[in-house]
């Protein structure tokens, strides 16, 4: 591991990033770590108060943080299951920072119910903050990273996007997945849309990070808690797909891991 600070020349000097479900868990990583490249960084969910929330982290922390250790950060308050506030999130952005490089497509809303059981209301919600949000701030930042001819949008995925391997019984992850396996199909599509406008577009996996919102779920068990990806490596991978020439790495739907070994990344503390 590295020591811990933000490097103003890094390799995200210059560029503005957007993370949404940066309160807590993997967006508050990427955030952190995004800044520590020199990036300025919208930190932006529900939470600004700890009291707000069952679960610890807030957006105003995190950008404590960020500011605390010299680097460049604005926390904004959006539900992003509302149509307002999706479009506010952008136009704040634009309003401080000038513009969107870096969109992260990070928050999620989850609830493992069997499809018997599952209510419309749920399901609703969970299209809207996994697979909607992520299209509709897409096609809010399109136009101008067109303009600046280049842009890096990522998006958060899970192992669950991919059909189940075993015929045996499981609990509830079938919508899950299915927004997950959107969400994939829509960043491959995207970045052939977007190939020649020098815009990237791809999806990272992380594995296993133990966030509040896995130990809310108790994902954690005797079979998988061997097998735990660190935050910091999730960040550090992020960090590879969000930078760089975009024509060279779009399209792709990788896991944390494999973006490690393939680019020989060691993973950064955070600050
Ligand atoms: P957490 O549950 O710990 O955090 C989720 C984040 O999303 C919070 O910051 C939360 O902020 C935000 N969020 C939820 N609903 C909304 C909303 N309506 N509007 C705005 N923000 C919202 O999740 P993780 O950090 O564990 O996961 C992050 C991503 O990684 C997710 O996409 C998840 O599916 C994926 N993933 C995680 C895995 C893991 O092992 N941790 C495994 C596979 C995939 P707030 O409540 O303040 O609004």
């Amino acid at each position: 591991m590295t020591v811990a600070t933000v490097n103003p020349d890094g390799l995200l000097k210059g560029r503005i990033a957007v993370v949404t479900g940066a309160s807590r868990g993997i967006g508050e990583a990427i955030a952190k770590r995004y800044a520590m490249e020199g990036a300025k960084v919208v930190v932006t969910a529900r939470t600004v108060e700890e009291d707000e929330h069952f679960l610890p982290g807030t957006i105003t922390n995190t950008v404590d943080a960020i500011h605390q250790a010299g680097g460049e950060a604005l926390a904004v308050k959006a539900d992003l299951s509302q149509p307002e506030d999706r479009q506010q999130l952008i136009e704040q952005t634009l309003d401080a920072f000038g513009a969107v490089d870096i969109l992260v497509n990070n928050a999620a809303i989850t609830f493992f119910i069997p499809v018997a059981d599952f209510p419309q209301r749920r399901f609703a919600l969970m299209m809207d903050v996994q697979v909607w949000t992520p299209f509709e701030l897409s096609q809010l930042v399109l136009p101008g990273m067109r303009e600046r001819g280049s842009g890096w949008i990522l998006n958060i995925s899970s192992h669950a996007a991919l059909h189940p391997d075993k015929q045996e019984a499981a609990r509830g992850s079938t919508v899950y997945g299915m927004c997950k396996a959107a969400l994939e199909r829509f960043t491959t599509g995207l970045a052939q849309e977007m190939y020649d406008e020098n815009i990237a577009v791809n999806v990272i996996s992380p594995g296993l990070v133990a966030t509040p919102g896995v130990m809310h779920h108790k994902l954690i068990n005797d079979t998988n808690k061997d097998n735990i990806t660190p935050v910091e490596v999730m960040a550090e991978a992020c960090l590879r797909l969000s930078h760089g020439d975009p024509q060279l790495l779009t399209g792709r739907i990788d896991y944390a891991d494999a973006v490690m070994e393939e680019f020989s990344l060691q993973a950064a503390d955070l600050i």
